[in-house]
């Protein structure tokens, strides 16, 4: 039996809702609201930044069927689908997962956020360095791959990164 608790989610079968070979979804056994559901790789993976290209696609697209079945047999009004990815970003348990909750129209459920002013020259810094970060040169694009295997394990990369794996 695995220590990690969306693992055993996976091994025990109960309250499994969709099941294929990369990924399970399963009504979560502490709900916000009834039938909000987990849909998690059945690999173990920390973050979305460990799940590979094709399981994120099909977890994904899981989670948007989940939506839909959710629509139509709970008769909701909307969905929140979240995946908390990180400590910071209140991740709490070491296994990825989308959570898809459905939302009725004053059901008390705070999700809710403040927008915050930053000035323009930050918010243009954020477009630069991202912009170069995700989309990258095409030439730079495989140089920059094999650099970061090396930049992982620098002072600061590691610790970053450590920071966000709960
Ligand atoms: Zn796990």
């Amino acid at each position: 039996m695995s220590d990690c608790e969306h693992c055993r989610f996976a091994e025990e079968k109960e309250l499994v809702v969709f099941e294929d070979e990369l990924v399970v979804a399963v009504l979560a056994k502490k709900p916000v609201a009834l039938g909000h559901i987990l849909v998690m790789p059945k690999q173990h993976v920390t973050i979305l930044e460990q799940v590979p290209d094709n399981v994120a696609e099909r977890a994904f697209i899981i989670a948007n069927k989940v939506s839909t079945a959710l629509f139509d047999v709970l008769r909701i009004n909307g969905t929140n689908i979240i995946v908390e990815n990180g400590t910071a970003a209140g991740q709490t348990t070491p296994h990825f997962a989308i959570n898809v909750i459905p939302r009725t129209e004053n059901d008390g459920l705070k999700l809710s956020w403040a927008a915050k002013r930053f000035s323009d020259e930050q918010i243009s810094m954020a477009e630069m360095q991202l912009q170069k970060e995700i989309q990258g040169a095409p030439e730079e694009q495989k140089q920059s791959e094999e650099k970061k295997e090396t930049t992982l394990v620098g002072d600061n990369e590691l610790v970053n990164h450590l920071k966000r794996i709960p």
